[in-house]
């Protein structure tokens, strides 16, 4: 199962808006996976690695 999610948050790389795509965990994976991905010029990336980012800022 796959969830699209608009979010508030601006793209990093052109200030466009972006979405993310949540993948619901299978049984045998741990944990869920999710992008942000920007509807202008396709940047993507990990939400795991954006929070990373906020962590250390
Ligand atoms: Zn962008």
């Amino acid at each position: 199962m796959m969830n699209t999610l608009d979010i508030p948050l601006p793209c990093p790389s052109c200030g466009g808006k972006m979405y993310s795509i949540r993948y619901e965990a299978p049984l045998n994976v741990l944990r869920e996976r999710s992008w942000q991905i920007c509807k202008n010029c396709d940047f993507e990336q990990q939400t795991d690695d954006f929070k990373k980012k906020l962590l250390t800022v």
